[in-house]
């Protein structure tokens, strides 16, 4: 089974993965149980060229607990080449730049046994 686990895992090893319903090819990122669509659970997995721009993006610039030294940094709605949207972090674009539309290019941000999705310059 097609699981959150699985799209870490492959996303930690650099590859961004959707999955695409068998019956009515909908197209869905993160993993979901079942099709929104037509409500099936018969996923299979594609992968994704981790390519987008961005729709939309906040700036986070008081941290949740921890996260203090990496303030200011930014989350957006990343929408995929593929025509699916994703949220995730910026990396290596400075938040005064970000706007509606700017190319990003997937990037995982690998910490010790976290991986979070990450999009950086295209
Ligand atoms: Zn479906």
């Amino acid at each position: 089974m097609i699981t959150l686990q699985t799209f870490f895992e492959e996303a930690r090893a650099g590859r961004l993965t959707g999955i695409r319903c068998q019956r009515c090819a909908e197209l869905a990122i993160p993993p979901k149980e079942f099709c929104p669509s037509c409500h099936q659970r018969a996923w299979e997995l594609v992968p994704l060229a981790g390519h987008g721009t961005i729709s939309s993006f906040t700036v986070i610039r008081v941290p949740p607990r921890g996260r203090a030294p990496e303030a200011p940094y930014a989350v957006a709605v990343v929408r995929l080449a593929e025509g699916v949207s994703l949220l995730g972090r910026i990396v290596d674009i400075p938040v005064d730049e970000l706007r509606i539309g700017l190319p990003v290019k997937f990037r995982p941000l690998v910490n010790e046994d976290q991986t979070v999705v990450g999009f950086g310059p295209a």
